[in-house]
Order: C-alpha cells, then sequence, then structure tokens
C-alpha cells in the first residue's frame, strides 16, 4: 500500500534538511502568512493578480479594478523589472511603485512587487506589502538577508534552474534574518523542452508541501508563456495542493509592454477564478 502523503511525519524529511532547519517542516500545518486580508498556508486560496508591469496610472487602475471585482486577494505589478534584452522596457521606476500603492489603496487590495537590489528594499517596504525576490535574484544572497531584515512578508520564486533544495536554502537566508513570512513560488524551471517559455514543476509542490511548513504558490504565466494554456494550469496548481496562484493580467493584453503573450485580459481572468469557484458575490 501507498503511504498516504498526510498525515507528515517528521521521517520524511531528507538529510538536506539540516540546510534549512527554520523552513523545515515539523508538523501538520503550514505556517499562515498573513498580506491584507489574504492569508497564505491556509484554508484561503489566494489569487494574485496583475500586470507584468505597471506601465500607468490607467493600466494599473483597470487591472486592479478587474482583479478586485472577480475575488483576487492581492495586486502585482513590476516596477523594477528584470529583462534580458537590455533594451527593453524596464518597469517606470518609484513611479510605478506609487502606481502600484495607490490602485492597491482605491480598490482594498495589498500589493506585492519584485525588489531587484539591496538599496530598494527599505524604501520599498514603506509602500508595498510584499516584497518579491524573482527568479533571478533567488541565490542573490545579500538581497536574501536584506528582505529578510525588513519587516514585510516576502514572495520568492524559484530561481529557473534551482532544486527544490537550493530553493528552501534560499527561503532559510531570509527566516534565519527573523523574517518568517516567507511564501515560496513555483513559476517553471529550465528544460530540455521549449515548447513552453518553461517547463511547469507540479511535482514540486507535493515535495514541498511535504518539507516545508511555508506556503507555496504557482507562477502559470511565467511558466508556460502563452494565454490558453494557463486556465487548466491554474485548476491543476489548486488540485495538487497549492496554497494560491499568481497570475499576470491586463486590461489590453495585446498593447503590454512586458510579456504580452501571456496575460489574461479581464475577462479571462474572471474565467479563471470561476473555474476555480472563487468569484466573489
Ligand atoms: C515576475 O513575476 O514579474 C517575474 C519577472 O517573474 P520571474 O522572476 O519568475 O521570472
Ligand atoms: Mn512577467
Amino acid at each position: 500500500m501507498i503511504a498516504p502523503y498526510e498525515p507528515w511525519t517528521p521521517a520524511l524529511l531528507p538529510e538536506s534538511a539540516a540546510h534549512w532547519p527554520l523552513v523545515a517542516r515539523r508538523g501538520e500545518e503550514s505556517s499562515l502568512v498573513r498580506v491584507g486580508d489574504a492569508v497564505f498556508g491556509g484554508e484561503q486560496f489566494v489569487v494574485i493578480g496583475g500586470p507584468c508591469s505597471v506601465e500607468s496610472a490607467y493600466q494599473i487602475d483597470r487591472a486592479a479594478a478587474g482583479v478586485a471585482s472577480s475575488g483576487g486577494l492581492v495586486l502585482r505589478g513590476g516596477a523594477f523589472k528584470p529583462r534580458t534584452n537590455p533594451y527593453a522596457f524596464a518597469g517606470l521606476g518609484w513611479e510605478g511603485v506609487d502606481l502600484l500603492a495607490a490602485a492597491g489603496r482605491r480598490y482594498g487590495l495589498p500589493v506585492v512587487s519584485e525588489v531587484m537590489a539591496v538599496d530598494q528594499v527599505e524604501r520599498m517596504a514603506q509602500s508595498i506589502d510584499m516584497l518579491q525576490v524573482g527568479a533571478r535574484n533567488m541565490q542573490n544572497f545579500d538581497l536574501l538577508r536584506a528582505v529578510g531584515r525588513s519587516q514585510r512578508p516576502v514572495l520568492l520564486k524559484r530561481g529557473m534552474s534551482a532544486t527544490l533544495d537550493e530553493l528552501l536554502c534560499a527561503a532559510e537566508y531570509i527566516v534565519n534574518e527573523g523574517n518568517s513570512r516567507v511564501v515560496l513560488c513555483e513559476r517553471g524551471i529550465r528544460s530540455f523542452d521549449t515548447s513552453t517559455r518553461n517547463t511547469l514543476d507540479l511535482g514540486a509542490i507535493v515535495v514541498l508541501r511535504e518539507r516545508t511548513h511555508l506556503p507555496i504558490i504557482v507562477d502559470p504565466s511565467h511558466a508556460v508563456g502563452v494565454r490558453r494554456w494557463i486556465p487548466p494550469l491554474c485548476r491543476a496548481a489548486q488540485a495538487v495542493g497549492a496554497h494560491g496562484l499568481m497570475l499576470e493580467v491586463h486590461p489590453d493584453p495585446e498593447a503590454a509592454l512586458c510579456d504580452r503573450d501571456q496575460a489574461l485580459d479581464l475577462e479571462d481572468f474572471a474565467t479563471v477564478m470561476e473555474s476555480l469557484a472563487l468569484t466573489r458575490r
């Protein structure tokens, strides 16, 4: 007979757990990470929605309105964007941070945005409710320590070629500085197969649920990179035990300055939320 996935027992931790004692699972409950009205790690399935980058006051206002009215609980929007192409739009910087914070306040949504450098952390933490460490910075250890010293919850994305052990070590850096409010995010890893932008590793969710008490969400947008492939993977993430999702949502995807092909429009987002039985009534 196959041993039950739940309840968890300490015997299921690998030897490498010695490297991440603070984030290792200790009991059956996951830890709860509260961001505004959203609580990651418990009964709630928390959906974060919003554009890849904040582009204008109008764009982020429309995105926020759509996310809020469909039951999204957190608004996202990049202001400092890590772009592979050095000439691509890299965000509005502090102006984008201010526009995001204002839109969040207007619609009662807490906001999350990526912090790229140690010297951005303090200022970002003044108006942004949750600090995102992106895939490309998962092993920027100085940045991990800096967000660990801040009082804000952290969304830590898995590096594009990081093992789960390395992801847990990265989370340990943050928690070890005194900030235990960390949410992990699987966003696809680089594999031999280029059919999708990255390869969504849903297997990571079952393993992480067993090994760590930290909440785990899935970002299918960056994982597949193609709009029409996102809805079924949202349902799959929910089925496999993720605590929530991060989705790129844009009021006019064709006009998006960043990650256009994977952006859901407001109607798509509403449909996805309905399919997850999350629509606010
Ligand atoms: C993002 O979420 O805006 C982003 C850049 O994602 P990732 O770090 O996973 O590539
Ligand atoms: Mn993006």
